[in-house]
């Protein structure tokens, strides 16, 4: 848990690039799928509070929910993000993509993940103050993070500089 991820602010030019890398990784994973016979049915549908990338009907008629990343490495942070797609429907399939790759998320890591979303709720409902000041920072979510108010975000740029200045 931490204080409240908030993105970094990206510059036009940084904004423009990682878009169109995303954009690429997107139509690569429509392409492969449909020469796969899967049929397309939503990009970027809005829902539950999240936006989802890409839907599919495979050829035996089920749902596939994709997160797309335009990262080569996909990491466990990119794999929660994919889980939290899932609505509980267990005939959907929620995938993982990148440009080349497509990672099926087995169901219990769906449900894992549920069940730690449920967890941190109902904490962050229950116990605002225990809450607020209880939290694990994760190098991949923290490095693109901007709260300056995170202790553990001052304490990384404190360190950034002190080696700069050695
Ligand atoms: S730096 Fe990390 S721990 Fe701090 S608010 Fe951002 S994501 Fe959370």
């Amino acid at each position: 848990m931490c204080p409240a991820y908030v993105a970094a602010p990206f510059d036009n030019e940084s904004r423009l690039w990682f878009q169109g890398l995303h954009a690429i990784a997107v139509l690569r994973v429509v392409a492969r799928h449909i020469k796969q016979g899967f049929l397309l049915k939503s990009v970027e549908r809005r829902g539950r509070g999240l936006r989802i990338d890409l839907e599919f009907q495979k050829p035996d008629g089920k749902i596939r929910i994709h997160e797309v990343k335009s990262a080569r490495e996909l990491t466990e942070v990119h794999r929660i993000q994919a889980a939290l797609y899932w609505d509980g429907n267990r005939s959907h399939e929620i995938v993982l993509s990148n440009d080349s790759i497509d990672l099926v998320l087995p169901q219990e890591y769906l449900e894992k993940v549920r069940q730690q979303a449920e967890t941190t709720r109902a904490l962050l409902k229950d116990h605002p103050s225990e809450a607020a000041v209880t939290f694990h920072p994760e190098e991949c979510v923290c490095r693109n993070c901007g709260n300056q108010r995170c202790p553990f975000l001052q304490r990384n740029q404190q360190s950034q500089a002190f080696k700069v200045g050695e």
